[in-house]
This record gives C-alpha cells, sequence and structure tokens, in this order.
C-alpha cells in the first residue's frame, strides 16, 4: 500500500462531469489499495474571472483581500469533489489551507510556504478518507490567506508530497507529458518519458508551462518522484526524477521559449561598485524578480547595464529604475517590450564542447540577431526580438536533433 498525492489542474476540474472523471482516477487508486490526497486548481478561468472582477473592483486592490478573493476557486472545486466522492461511497474530507494547515509567509500573491502540519491530514487518512486539498492557498501566522502565484498549486501539490513523505506525486493536466519543446509551435516535438529534476527546473524557469517552478524545486529538494499526466487519457506520462546515465546521453533534452520578456536598459551607468547594487535592491524592495543581467566593458568609467523581468512588472520597475538612475548620473533609461527569450536545456551540455556556439549558428542562419546571452551549466539562453520566437525554437529544435531521437 502506497501514499500517493494527484493533483488536477483547471481544464480537468471544469464542471462536475470533468470532477466525476477526477474522481475515477482516485477511486482507482483506492481500489488498487492506496491512501490518497487529492490537490485541486481552481476550474479553467475562474481565477483569470476573480482577478479581473479585484480590478474591476479597484486599480489597485488591496493584496490581503485580492488573495482571499482569487483563493476561492479552490474551494468550490475540492468541496465539489468530496461531495461527488462522499456520493459515490468513497468518504473524502476537504481542506482549504488554513484548515491544514498551510503555513505561508504572508508574501500576498507570491507567497511561499514555511511548513505543512499533516496531523490532520493524517488523522482523515486513518479514517480511511481521501483527503481533498485547496491548492494555491495557505495561510500566514497573522491567519491572512495567502497564495502562491499564479499556476501554484502544483507547488501546493508537491509540498504535501513531501511533507507526508508519498510515494509518488501524480500532476494531471491537459497535455500527456513534457515536451521536448512547445507542440503547438513545433509539431515534431516529441514526449519525454524521463526528465531530470535539473532540466526539468531550467525548463520549468525558462517558459515550459506544464510545472510550477517552485514545485520541481521541492521535488528535488525532497526526492519526491513527479509523473506529469494527461487527466484525460490513460496513455504517455513523464517521470520527474533524480539524473540517470540515460539523461547524460543526451546534450540538449529540450527548448524553450518565453514571451514574458520585457528588457531594461540603464544607458551610461559610472562604473564603479555600488551602483548595481542600488539598482537591483530598488527592484528586489518592489519584489520584482530579475531574470538575465548584462553589463558591458567600460569605457571612460561608464558602462550600460542590461537586464529583463517580466512585463507585468515594465511599469512599477520603470518608476522606480527611473528614480535610481537619475541619482546614480545614469543617462538614460530604456524599456523594450518586444522582445523574448529562447533557451536549450540539457544535463549533457555539461561535458559537450561547441554547445553554444551551434545554438548561435543555428540562430544567425535564419538572421536572428541575439540581444543577450545568459548560461548556467545546462542551459543557455538568448534574448531575440518576440517576433522571431517560433522560428528560433524551430530552427533549435532541429539544430540539436531532438525531433529525430526516441
Ligand atoms: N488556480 C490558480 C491559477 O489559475 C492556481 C493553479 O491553477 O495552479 O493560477
Ligand atoms: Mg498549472
Amino acid at each position: 500500500m502506497a501514499l500517493v498525492v494527484q493533483k488536477f489542474g483547471g481544464t480537468s476540474c471544469a464542471g462536475i462531469a470533468r470532477l466525476k472523471n477526477v474522481a475515477q482516477k482516485v477511486i482507482k487508486e483506492k481500489k488498487a489499495g492506496h491512501d490518497v490526497v487529492v490537490i485541486l486548481s481552481a476550474m479553467a478561468g475562474e481565477t483569470d474571472r476573480l482577478i479581473n472582477l479585484a480590478y474591476e473592483a479597484a486599480e489597485n486592490p488591496d493584496p490581503l483581500e485580492y488573495d482571499a478573493l482569487i483563493s476561492t476557486g479552490e474551494q468550490v472545486t475540492v468541496t465539489l469533489l468530496s461531495i461527488i466522492l462522499n456520493s459515490m461511497g468513497y468518504p473524502a474530507r476537504s481542506m482549504l489551507g488554513f484548515q491544514v494547515p498551510i503555513l505561508t509567509d504572508g508574501v500576498a500573491t507570491k507567497a511561499r510556504i514555511m511548513s505543512i502540519n499533516v496531523d490532520r491530514i493524517k488523522q482523515e487518512l486513518k479514517k480511511g478518507k481521501v483527503v481533498v486539498i485547496a491548492g494555491f492557498q495557505g495561510v500566514d501566522r497573522e491567519n491572512n490567506i495567502n497564495t502562491l502565484g499564479r499556476g501554484g498549486s502544483d507547488t501546493s501539490a508537491v509540498a504535501v508530497a513531501a511533507a507526508l513523505q508519498a510515494d509518488w506525486c501524480d500532476i494531471y493536466t491537459d497535455v500527456d507529458g513534457v515536451y521536448t519543446t512547445d507542440p503547438g509551435i513545433c509539431p515534431q516535438a516529441r514526449r519525454l518519458k524521463k526528465i531530470s529534476y535539473d532540466e526539468m527546473l531550467e525548463m520549468a524557469r525558462a517558459g515550459a508551462k506544464v510545472l510550477h517552478p517552485r514545485s520541481v524545486e521541492l521535488a528535488k529538494k525532497y526526492n519526491v518522484p513527479v509523473y506529469v499526466k494527461s487527466s484525460f487519457t490513460d496513455e504517455g506520462g513523464t517521470l520527474v526524477t533524480k539524473e540517470d546515465e540515460e539523461m547524460e546521453g543526451e546534450v540538449v533534452s529540450g527548448v524553450t521559449y518565453d514571451r514574458d520578456q520585457a528588457k531594461i536598459t540603464v544607458v551610461h551607468v559610472p562604473d564603479k561598485p555600488g551602483i548595481a547594487a542600488r539598482l537591483f535592491s530598488a527592484l528586489a524592495d518592489k519584489n520584482i524578480v530579475v531574470d538575465m543581467i548584462i553589463q558591458n566593458a567600460s569605457i571612460d568609467n561608464y558602462t550600460d547595464l542590461s537586464f529583463t523581468i517580466s512585463r507585468k512588472d515594465v511599469k512599477v520597475a520603470a518608476e522606480v529604475i527611473k528614480v535610481v538612475a537619475s541619482d546614480i548620473g545614469a543617462s538614460s533609461v530604456q524599456i523594450d517590450e518586444n522582445v523574448a527569450k529562447v533557451s536549450i536545456i540539457g544535463v549533457g551540455m555539461i561535458s559537450q564542447p561547441g554547445v553554444a556556439s551551434r545554438m548561435f549558428t543555428a540562430l544567425a542562419k535564419e538572421g536572428i540577431n541575439i540581444m543577450m546571452i545568459s548560461t548556467s551549466e545546462i542551459k543557455i539562453s538568448c534574448v531575440i526580438q518576440s517576433k522571431y520566437t517560433e522560428l528560433a525554437v524551430m530552427v533549435l529544435h532541429e539544430a540539436f536533433g531532438l525531433d529525430k531521437k526516441n
């Protein structure tokens, strides 16, 4: 007998018929003799609807009220699924974040989970019940409801699986696994049977939408095997797990893209200690996540500094940066929202020379200009003009032979 955590995304929960389909997946595990904890998202579109309402109500909604509002979508799905399971003869109990409790750090709209008290979950499991927990939410020390950021119910699921030391965590979604790239852009994309935590993490951070990045960090930290599966077919699936030799054999495992990018350049900045610290502390104070950073070689003790952020943060970032820029004596601030990031990812590139040059050559052949480059051990990212996103993904997928392997 195993302890299984199953998470179902918004599309899987959209409407009673689909929730009944979810119930069938739960019952299948119960019949196999397992204990089951379920984490649900809100119905597809519901969180967006609630967010729109909040912004209709006020230009700058109070963050705590906003979180209390947008977390309600999950209350609907967990209670409905429990009603369905109970009516089918499978006792179930729903729990909201505060009822577990899932303790969060108090940062409204992008909270992190600090700890999870599993006593109540275990008590209910002992009674033979299915426990159905609302994803995306937690409660802080002051008893405020916090949400974990869009897509955060994946993180709820893996965190609960880790806290319970579950045998595995199934993430049911509307695709049947993790692909070498987005099949919507590149029809040659293939499903991966297995992918390492590190690669998955880089893919999620680089823009692949399939898993919330924080969920992969937790899975790696606590070594939780995660299966990405489709709610609508029993075929396929991708296991996210520890790296093995087979994975190291591939130079590149995937190509990702992220259109949610904006580039800010602070022009003619004095090249002296403390300048970067000032700029980036100002952004950090506003909770703005900076992705890539490049600083040019200095000429006459002045340099240009460029960085990328999410487009949604441009307004706030621009305000903050303009103030700091004039304080430090920079000459101007340029903002470019027509950029995108394409990345290649693979653990195999650690031991392979020439991977970066292959990437740049493939882009150059198509006349795609590279505006920024960043690398990690297992990832190379380039910022390009956003109109070339699809083309770049296609040529990189081909350049690294991703359409051919099986
Ligand atoms: N319902 C939340 C969202 O739409 C959380 C999730 O689905 O993971 O972002
Ligand atoms: Mg999701």
